[in-house]
């Protein structure tokens, strides 16, 4: 069988009927291999849907009105693709009336289960559209309900993918059609339980679902369309003087995300990484450009790589008594942080205190505080932002400190990290 490629094209590169038309031009060039194609939800679409949740449980009257702005936007589409008569408008339609159908209920159920139900209909939506327009441009592709493949766990938002599962029912359903050539278009972000109840992967899921695939099929390469030339050494919305890293290590891939590099998720690398699948980070915008690849690479010299957090917390943890805080202390406190979910990103003790950086959360730090402080004090800052550079150089170190309070800094071989008050550096973009 000739290889197997699997393709992701995010929110941005089908933000308008511009990129759809550039998504169907690049997919075209691709035609005759087998091929997994992962989108997610149009622009912003998925926070519009959130919108909706957040609308239906404060019972303001607001849900239909934004999810027929929502359905409305994507006809606007779908018309300027020349799709009005093709059947697309009605599948998007059928997906709308689903979610009438839970905003018609009262709000009783959980939260998050709702969310997961109405949020998904983002990439059910843009996927059709794909369908459609791809159909309309004489290629034959099959649609797949993500949901029939993809088994998760029920943790709503962020549930936990059933690896055997989701294998058995990838090789099942979807290798078959690719041994003969098949141009499949799927679902990021989303998968189901056991029951059939839909669930979301996290924000952003996207990427990490073409990466299950990947792992699941075998695939030859991964390839993710962006709208920048590749992994760069900074976010090119934060910094001007970036420039594209040709080549990177699975290591120093995850690295980077786990930091916060927003440009791939951080779960993405680890399955790839254990089948040696080389992932393709590519510009949509130039699309005979490799990008950047990131593979199983040694020996690469990086230049300096820096990545920003923003919204981080400082939690300062000290015991009620002067007692010097020991292991059973950290025992105690890192339990509670792994029960409400807080990600920690640096921390440190002194005799009687204990300081965490942690991802700002309000809820999940309220809950963690309630329970912490049957036992200890606790201090926070908020609004921080945490710096990480890899490879740093002196120079740039110094340049980085400049006009900025460091609450926090801890300088490694390679990696410096360092939490601050967010910073107005005049290297900046406004
Ligand atoms: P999509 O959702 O369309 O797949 P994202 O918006 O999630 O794409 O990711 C692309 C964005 O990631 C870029 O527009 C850029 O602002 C941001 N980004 C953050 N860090 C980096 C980096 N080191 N290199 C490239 N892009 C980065
Ligand atoms: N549409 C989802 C989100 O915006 C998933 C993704 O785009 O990767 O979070
Ligand atoms: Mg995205």
């Amino acid at each position: 069988m000739s290889e197997i490629k699997i393709f992701k094209f995010g929110g941005a590169s089908v933000g308008s009927v511009d990129g759809f038309r550039n998504v169907g031009k690049i997919i075209m060039q691709f035609t005759d291999k087998p091929i997994v194609i992962v989108i997610s939800a149009l622009g912003k679409t998925t926070n519009a849907l959130e919108s909706v949740v957040k609308d239906y449980f404060a019972v303001n009257g607001q849900a239909k009105v934004k999810l027929n702005e929502i359905k409305e936007h994507h006809y606007t589409i779908i018309d300027a693709l020349g799709l009005g008569e093709s059947g697309c408008k009605e599948a998007i339609h059928d997906i709308c009336v689903e979610v009438e159908w839970i905003l018609d209920d009262e709000p009783n159920q959980e939260y998050d289960f709702i969310y997961d139900q109405i949020v998904s209909a983002g990439e059910m939506m843009s996927s059709k559209i794909l369908y459609y327009h791809l159909k309309s441009l004489n290629a034959h592709p099959e649609w797949q309900d993500i949901r029939d493949v993809i088994i998760t766990d029920n943790t709503f938002r962020d549930a936990r993918v059933d690896w055997n599962t989701t294998t058995v029912n990838a090789q099942n359903k979807l290798l078959p059609q690719l041994q003969n050539g098949a141009l499949i278009i799927t679902q990021g972000f989303i998968g189901s339980t056991t029951e059939n109840e839909t669930t979301t992967l996290g924000r952003e899921g996207s990427d990490y679902t073409a990466a299950i695939l990947s792992y699941c099929l075998n695939a030859n390469s991964m390839h993710i369309w962006k709208d920048v030339p590749g992994v760069l050494t900074g976010d090119p919305k934060l910094f001007d003087e970036v420039t594209k890293i040709p080549r990177l290590s699975y290591r120093e891939a995850t690295e980077m995300t786990y930091y916060g590099a927003k440009v791939i998720h951080p779960k993405t690398i680890k399955p790839l990484q254990n089948k040696q699948i080389p992932l393709y980070v590519r510009p949509f915008g130039e699309p005979t450009s490799e990008g950047t690849i990131i593979a199983d690479l040694q020996d690469i010299a990086y230049p300096p790589i820096i990545v920003i957090e923003p919204q981080q917390c400082l939690i300062h943890i000290s015991t009620r008594d002067f007692s010097f805080v020991a292991e059973h202390h950290l025992s105690a406190i890192f339990a509670l942080l792994a029960k409400h979910r807080l990600k920690v990103n640096m921390m440190r003790n002194t005799a009687i205190s204990f300081t965490v950086c942690v991802n700002q959360v309000p809820e999940r730090i309220k809950r963690f505080e309630d329970e912490i402080q049957i036992d200890f004090k606790t201090l926070r800052d908020e609004e921080l932002e945490l710096i990480t550079i890899r490879h740093y150089s002196i120079d740039l170190l110094k340049d980085m400190k400049k006009n900025k309070l460091i609450l926090f800094e801890e300088k490694l071989s390679d990696t410096v990290q360092m939490v601050v008050k967010p910073i107005q550096s005049m290297k900046r973009k406004h």
